[in-house]
């Protein structure tokens, strides 16, 4: 099977923050933590995947988070046009994961059943779970149910050959992780399953939850997937993703990093 390559690319930052802010029971006093926001690409010389499309330009000014490029932009580093792309694996449907869809006009967006039904139904209703979705991202993936550019997935789904998605739950109803082959093995990227190492190796629930037991189970079943090396695990928003894998040239370093090739260890 031939392994893809699989990058993580930098795009926005929010911080500092308390600990509080990362971990339900954390200090609010402590001062140190951040997070990156991140979108992936998995390329073979078959199949190219963009896992989400990051948050629109707008929405980061809005929101108050320091956007660093567009990742629609950014992609074209790795020789990608956001017009001609044609798979987009949705992870789940939050601002910073699924925003400014119509950059990619020929795109069809995978995504989980729950993920939808919960982003348009009564849960909603609630302010704490409908602050991490932006009205139009998701309005503008209904659409695009309309127009046959929704590929629903329930649970767990092989893509094409070394390509898996599995239904997580936890962070929102209906969160996938994408597990990936590469030449060091399968890499599972956990997007918001874990926003950060320190989280998923811990047990420690992020405070954006929806449901805190199917999110303590997704950080068992991310170990699983990784046969059983936490090396193998890509957590969604850990600034330290850009200091442990290397940038695929000199001139993309502080921007893009491999995660196909092997993380440094000094974590
Ligand atoms: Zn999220």
């Amino acid at each position: 099977m031939e392994p893809f390559e699989l990058f993580a690319i930098r795009y926005a930052h929010n911080g500092p923050r308390t600990l509080g802010q990362n971990v339900v029971g954390g200090d609010p006093h402590e001062t140190h933590s951040a997070l990156d926001f991140y979108v992936w690409v998995a390329k073979r010389s078959d199949r190219v995947f963009l896992i989400d499309t990051g948050m629109a330009d707008e929405t980061a000014k809005r929101r108050g988070d320091q956007f660093v490029r567009a990742p629609a932009d950014a992609i074209k580093l790795l020789d990608i046009e956001p017009e001609q792309l044609e798979d987009v694996i949705l992870t789940h449907i939050h601002y910073d994961h699924a925003g400014a869809l119509y950059r990619y006009p020929k795109a069809r967006f995978y995504l989980q059943d729950a993920e939808l039904s919960y982003a348009t139904g009564r849960c909603m209703c609630t302010r704490l779970l409908r602050r991490g979705y932006e009205v139009e991202d998701v309005v503008h993936l209904v659409r695009c149910v309309y127009n046959d550019r929704v590929a629903f997935q329930d649970g767990t789904m092989e893509v094409t050959s070394g390509l898996t998605v599995h239904r997580v739950g936890g962070h929102t109803n209906g969160q996938q992780v994408v597990r990936v082959w590469t030449e060091r093995g399968w890499v599972v990227v956990a997007s918001d399953a874990s926003h950060l190492y320190h989280n998923m190796q811990n047990g420690l629930i992020f405070p954006s939850v929806y449901n805190v037991g199917d999110m303590a189970e997704g950080f068992r079943m991310l170990y699983q997937l990784s046969g059983g090396s936490w090396d193998h695990v890509i957590p969604g928003h850990d600034p330290l993703v850009m200091q442990l894998y290397p940038a695929p040239s000199k001139e993309l370093e502080g921007i893009v990093v491999r995660l196909d090739k092997p993380p440094r260890s000094n974590r």
